[in-house]
């Protein structure tokens, strides 16, 4: 058995080779749903890997956050929605728009701020 921390869950891949997805509230296989426990979820636990697939998620959020190249592209594509638009806007609306954005990635939100200034 092999396991690899995908996203929002952790991939096994059973010697066979059949692949399942495993999360907190279950595992796919067939197993699972009969007995709520199977193997894979049982190697899972004692590997302490959903432990490891939110660190590994809390990580990368910080990082796509904080990233100075993140930060950098973001503002461009900001910039680039408000002329696509044709919203005339300053630096500092940009700026402010980055604040929301970056929680929040809705394009309705987004162009009610925008055309708010
Ligand atoms: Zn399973």
């Amino acid at each position: 058995m092999e396991f690899e921390l995908k996203i929002n869950y952790v991939e096994c891949r059973s010697d066979s080779g059949s692949l399942y997805k495993l999360t907190k509230w279950g595992c796919n296989c067939k197993g699972y749903s009969f007995r709520r426990d199977c193997r894979h979820m049982r190697e899972v636990l004692a590997k302490d890997l959903f432990t490891k697939l939110e660190a590994q998620r809390a990580e990368s959020t910080s990082l796509f956050l904080t990233s100075d190249y993140i930060t950098n592209e973001r503002l461009k594509s900001i910039r680039y929605g408000l002329k696509k638009y044709n919203i005339p806007f300053t630096e500092k609306l940009v700026l402010k728009l980055n604040l929301v954005m970056r929680a929040d990635g809705d394009l309705k939100k987004f162009l009610t701020l925008a055309r708010k200034g």
